[in-house]
């Protein structure tokens, strides 16, 4: 069988935030890029669909931001979380120092697709999707490009390096062997669609009660809605049967009693795992991870894209100028792993605490920790400015370089 070739200066594995990201910075800066995603198309919606402050402060370094909002979106300037029937400002953007003071709440396909039109402006710059890369290619020990099949066929891509996006299950990360630092995470999150009215406007994000937790995204015509449990229990709750699931949702956000019904078969309910995790080193001679690739994230806070993002920006801030010459010296893809580890690292670290912390407690019903945000929160209201910073902006975060 014939295979297809094609030889580029970079070449990204998986087309998501990090990797959509990193071939449109690549490719405005000159840098040949070759994006492979196993997918047909940026469709798929169990994904998040937060676009935080910093993420739009980068559209606007990039002068895309006013582009960008013309695509509908919802803007949640404020994060607030039922406590049972009292309601909790928990993040207020309003104070950070930057352009959009609030989260966009945006469907994922949306943003990639506004990314990637952007990118394909650029002759350098190509997507090519339905193609799912399964080996590496290496010479003398150094990795040289990746190979992936397709509905065509098998193609071979030799590249100065192979920057593997491909997500939390990346496959790069297991064919260099490199090895995965485990957090443990006791949670998994049942994902649906709940249709609402357009006109009811529920802002709130997180609702907990009585050893139940849910988040719910607005999506104008229905909610998005992650339903958290203890990992592995999701068997016992399909026993107790759909009335209970339904009336359990209902018990957490009144406001759905009249469209919980929608909820017709289990088949309607997602299991998603969660995983938080890091690789000990990102990189191999010709090869670096980024994004969920390096530092899969918890859904809590709602920072795994921005995260995805950041590392894009500083990968390509660090290696655009070194990429069109040659292999990537190895002490560039160190320095990289050395900028964006600890963002990541100190985030996984309070999504840790806030598993084991209120998460996990609510769950197994000895929530008394829960009491202290809550009070602090509500006597001292400025302190929401201090979540808002960590949520909205991230550790270290990233700028453009012109
Ligand atoms: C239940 C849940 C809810 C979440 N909600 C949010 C949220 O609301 N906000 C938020 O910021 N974060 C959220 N996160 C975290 C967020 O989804 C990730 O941190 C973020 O998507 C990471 O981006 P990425 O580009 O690194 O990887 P991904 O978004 O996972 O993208 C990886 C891409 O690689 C492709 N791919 C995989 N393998 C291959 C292969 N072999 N060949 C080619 N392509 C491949 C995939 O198809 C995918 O398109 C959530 C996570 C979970 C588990």
């Amino acid at each position: 069988m014939m295979v297809e070739k094609i030889k580029c200066d970079c070449c990204i594995t998986g087309g998501g935030p990090a990797g959509v990201m990193l071939g449109y910075l690549l490719a405005r800066a000159g840098v040949e890029v070759v994006i492979l995603e196993k997918h047909k198309d940026f469709f798929r919606d169990f994904r998040g669909d937060t676009i935080h402050p910093s993420a739009l402060q980068l559209m606007h370094e990039l002068d895309l931001l006013d582009q960008f909002l013309k695509i509908p979106h919802q803007k949640l300037p404020r994060l607030k979380i039922n406590f049972g029937n009292k309601a909790v400002k928990v993040c207020d953007f309003s104070h950070l120092p930057v352009q959009c003071k609030y989260i966009a709440l945006m469907p994922q396909w949306d943003f990639l697709n506004f990314l990637a039109e952007q990118g394909s402006k650029f002759k350098q710059f190509r997507i090519i999707k339905e193609a799912e890369v399964n080996d590496l290619i290496k010479e003398n020990g150094i990795v040289t490009g990746v190979k992936a099949k397709t509905p065509q066929g098998e193609i071979n891509v030799y590249t100065n390096l192979v920057v593997g996006a491909d997500g939390r299950s990346s496959v790069i990360r297991q064919l260099a062997d490199l090895k995965v630092v485990e957090s443990g995470v006791p949670i998994d999150v049942l994902w649906l669609h709940i249709p609402k009215d357009p006109a009811l406007i529920e802002q709130s994000l997180g609702y907990i009660n009585n050893n139940k937790m849910m988040v719910l995204t607005d999506r104008a015509t229905y909610f998005q809605c992650g339903y958290i449990i203890p990992k592995g229990k999701f068997e016992e709750i399909k026993r107790q049967g759909l009335e209970n699931f339904r009336a359990n949702i209902i018990s957490l956000a009144p406001a759905l009693n009249l469209n919980v019904s929608s909820i017709a078969t289990w088949d309607d309910i997602k299991l998603l795992t969660v995983q938080i995790n890091h690789l000990q080193q990102w990189y191999l001679p010709g090869l670096i991870c980024i994004g969920d690739a390096a530092h899969a994230m918890s859904p809590v806070g709602g920072v795994g894209i921005n995260l995805a993002i950041q590392d894009a920006v500083a990968t390509a801030n660090l290696l655009s100028e070194a990429l069109p010459k040659g292999p990537v010296p190895v002490e560039l893809l160190k320095q990289l792993q050395q900028r964006r580890a600890r963002p990541a690292q100190w985030i996984q670290n309070i999504q840790v605490i806030i598993h084991n912390r209120i998460v996990n407690p609510n769950l197994n019903r000895t929530n008394k920790w829960m009491a202290i945000p809550l009070w602090l929160f509500r006597i001292f209201p400025f302190l929401t400015r201090i979540p808002a910073r960590i949520v909205g902006m991230g550790f270290r975060p990233e700028h453009v370089q012109k």
